[in-house]
Parts: C-alpha cells; sequence; structure tokens
C-alpha cells in the first residue's frame, strides 16, 4: 500500500507541476469561478459543451498541489464525456474522499475513478477534501449557468469572489 501512495503522491505531483488543460477557452458555452477561502485555492473553469457532450474543458487560476492537479485530473477525466457521465464519475469521486477514515475502500472504487484515485488520501486530512473537490464543485456552478452563449469575449461572466 506505500508503495502505491508512493506512486499516488508522484501523479498528484506531477500533474501539479504540468496542468492539463490549463488555459482559458476562447469560445466557451458556461464558465464559473471556484473558491476555497479555507486555503486560498481560486480558479477560474470554462466548459465548451457540444450538446451533451463536454468538448472542451479549460481552467486557470491558483491554489495548493491538491486543488491543482485534482483540476488537471478533473479536466483530462471529463473532456469529451456526456455531461451525465461526468456527474456519475463526481458522485464515485466525492464517495470516495468522503469515507471515514477508518473505512476501508474497496480497491475497484478507486481503481474505477483512473487517475483521480490518487487522491483518495485526501480523506485523511479533512481540510484538503475542500481542495481536492473545488474544480468540481466549479464545474457544477458552470453547469448550473443560466442562459449558456457561446462567447468570444474573455472576461465575459468573470466575478473575482
Ligand atoms: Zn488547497
Amino acid at each position: 500500500m506505500s508503495e502505491m501512495n508512493e506512486l499516488y503522491q508522484q501523479l498528484i505531483l506531477e500533474h501539479n507541476k504540468s496542468p492539463r488543460n490549463f488555459k482559458k477557452l476562447e469560445l466557451f458555452t458556461h464558465d464559473a469561478d471556484g473558491y476555497n477561502p479555507l486555503c486560498g485555492d481560486h480558479y477560474h473553469i470554462w466548459l465548451k459543451l457540444d450538446g451533451d457532450t463536454i468538448a472542451d474543458i479549460g481552467f486557470q487560476g491558483s491554489g495548493c498541489a491538491i486543488s491543482k492537479s485534482s483540476a488537471s485530473m478533473m479536466t483530462s477525466a471529463i473532456k469529451g464525456m456526456k455531461i451525465p457521465e461526468a456527474k456519475i464519475l463526481f458522485e464515485k469521486f466525492h464517495t470516495v474522499i468522503m469515507t471515514k477514515i477508518g473505512d476501508a475502500i474497496p480497491e475497484e472504487k478507486i481503481e474505477e475513478l483512473g487517475s483521480l484515485g490518487a487522491l483518495a488520501g485526501v480523506r485523511e486530512f479533512p481540510a484538503r477534501i475542500k481542495c481536492a473537490s473545488l474544480a468540481w464543485h466549479a464545474f457544477n456552478a458552470a453547469l448550473n449557468q443560466l442562459a449558456p452563449t457561446v462567447s468570444t469575449e474573455q472576461e465575459k461572466n468573470y466575478k473575482p469572489s
């Protein structure tokens, strides 16, 4: 298990160093801001939906290694997915990171998360759970936007909080 933890830690550090989809989308249909005042993590997320499909996704901002690698892993996992699939993945991820310390998580529950499974260990550090789930909450906020419109205005809807 400690070898596994080491692998996971490497993966988190690697995503933090070279985050995937770390870009502002010039053309997007939805966007939202995500802020975790407890840690200071602050990101903006852009989505380009094509019907029900997440055709493109990008994020920018700054925060701790957990929040940044989580956003990187999330965006790579859900890019190309349909929204309901992405929501199911969020539920599975959420269930794993909210599992009580001491309660065993079945190995397959972690495996089906793909690279996001690397973040399963945050449940042992309750203060970091918000760091790990921030990108997902920003994604949900973006999806819940009313009247989505494709915009080429980069700062449109950008509301720092
Ligand atoms: Zn954080």
